[in-house]
């Protein structure tokens, strides 16, 4: 298998540490507010390359932070009268609920930077033991020049940075002995979360998270570190920096980027108003769409994210689902018995969408050309398929589709839901009207908080069940 290494620029052979074994450490987000669906770009295609080394039989340990102590954090909390930890805890929270929604699945660690606190002081401890790092006045900063290979992932040359650098002193950095120097760890301001350490009662940099989160849950050299390319200078750079200066061996083998979201052309920015967020998507497309969505492109290609574009996914989407149900029935009403010769023959030829698939994969995860397979596949099935058939020829055919559908994400047998969607609201009243009658109370509950946790409040009247929105 062949991924693009941003470390080399060039297409490598993928070779892991360790045989059989796989330790991928992607970047999360900063949890202020709801996940957009730029952040969403990252936890779908690098969940999808997981399921694809797992679908190939590594065993693989997937790490993925959550950034909960942030100047963005600190800042919603005083806007909201909370505290930092709260607003952490309730986005985290929700972000789990959009990654469920999305079929990305629970990393095998979701570390948090605050419970990770006397990691990162052990680590900057060393960084200014061994001079890569030094204290001043409570702040310290790391020693970019000392780091001789700074650069080379970003491709930077460390010349050109100090010059534009020069003129640019940040106030309160005046303590900085280089302006190239980065932050490890910074003293608090009133009123901030703060932790106890040997330089001052403060918080870690962003980097040093990363670095000590990565190294705890994955050991000194982990095989692959993934995030969005905006990530790459000066996050990677420097998380490279801390780790390789403290562990003195090689970071991570391959680095991977996933190119950018944009909308209707432009960036998505908040301040421009072109900007989304998973939880507003879910209010129109079943969030399975937004996945589909993502993966019709390789993951090195930026996307523009349309209402074209999403129409044009769900329809791909439902071509899939239809083909499965179909399958489906014939595996309840098919002829009992052995296969006939002609249907193995048939499941030998569409062995062929199962390797073009496979190669697609292979081919640095292109998960569009993937996509194209699993379409043959669905042609070729709409094509031999027929009540006549054996349930023993369906059931291979839906196992054939099921796997490559499994890597993709793709739950076969999840109706589409859009949260907002009426007919979706309709349906779900109805079922809890039929559970009340079955006197399944439990069930009836749940489906009412679950419609609430989506902000669609029932009211039980005279006339029957009326829904609003909160
Ligand atoms: P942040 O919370 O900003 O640190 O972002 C979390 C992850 O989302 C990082 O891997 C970012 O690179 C990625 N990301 C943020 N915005 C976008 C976007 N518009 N397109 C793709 N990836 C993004
Ligand atoms: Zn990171």
């Amino acid at each position: 298998m062949k991924i693009y290494n941003t470390l080399t620029k060039s297409k490598e052979e993928f070779v892991p540490l360790q045989e059989g074994k796989v330790s991928m450490y992607v970047c999360g987000p900063t949890v202020y507010d709801y996940i957009h669906i730029g952040n969403a770009r990252p936890m779908i295609v690098f969940d999808t390359f997981r399921r694809y080394l797992e679908y190939k039989g590594y065993d693989v340990n997937y790490v993925s932070n959550f950034t909960d102590v942030d100047d963005k954090i600190i800042q919603r909390a005083i806007e909201e009268g909370t505290t930092a930890q709260e607003i952490s805890e309730f986005y985290i929270r929700e972000c789990k609920k959009d990654m469920e929604g999305m079929n990305v699945k629970p990393a095998t660690t979701h570390p948090m930077a605050t419970q990770e606190i006397d990691g990162m002081i052990d680590m900057i401890q060393t960084l200014i033991d061994k001079g890569y790092a030094y204290d001043s006045d409570g702040t310290v900063y790391f020693r970019t020049r000392k780091f001789q290979d700074y650069g080379k992932l970003s491709k930077k040359n460390i010349d050109d940075l100090e010059s534009g650098h020069r003129d640019i002193r940040v106030a309160g950095e005046e303590s900085k002995e280089d302006p190239l120097d980065f932050v490890l760890w910074k003293p608090k301001k009133e009123g901030e979360p703060s932790w106890a350490s040997p330089w001052s009662d403060g918080r870690p940099g962003w980097h040093i998270e990363c670095s000590v989160m990565s190294k705890k849950y994955l050991g000194d050299e982990i095989d692959i570190h993934a995030g969005g390319e905006d990530l790459i200078f000066p996050h990677h750079e420097n998380e490279i920096a801390q780790s390789e200066a403290a562990n003195g061996c090689p970071f991570s083998k391959y680095w991977m980027h996933n190119a950018f979201l944009n909308i209707d052309g432009t960036k998505m920015s908040k301040s421009l108003g072109n900007f989304f967020t998973v939880r507003d998507i879910s209010q129109k497309y079943d969030l399975q769409v937004l996945r589909f969505f993502m993966l019709s492109a390789h993951y090195r290609s930026p996307l523009n994210f349309n209402a074209e574009l999403m129409e044009a996914a769900k329809n791909g989407l439902e071509r899939i689902l239809t083909a499965a149900e179909k399958i489906r029935e014939i595996i309840q009403s098919g002829a009992d018995g052995k296969m006939t010769a002609e249907e193995q023959d048939t499941l030998a030829g569409a062995k062929q969408y199962v390797q073009k698939f496979e190669c697609a994969m292979e081919d640095d995860c292109n998960t569009a050309n993937a996509i194209s397979a699993v379409f043959e596949l669905v042609k070729f099935t709409n094509s031999h398929l027929a009540a006549s058939n054996t349930k023993q020829f369906a059931k291979q055919l839906y196992e054939m589709l099921f796997r490559l559908c499994d890597v993709l994400g793709i739950l076969l047998e999840r109706k589409m839901q859009a949260v907002g969607d009426e007919d979706y609201i309709e349906e779900m009243i109805q079922k809890r009207a039929n559970a009340k009658k079955e006197k399944n109370f439990a069930l009836a509950d749940s489906i009412r908080d679950e419609l609430a946790e989506k902000g669609i409040l029932l009211k039980d009247t005279r006339e029957g069940t009326k829904w609003t929105r909160s």
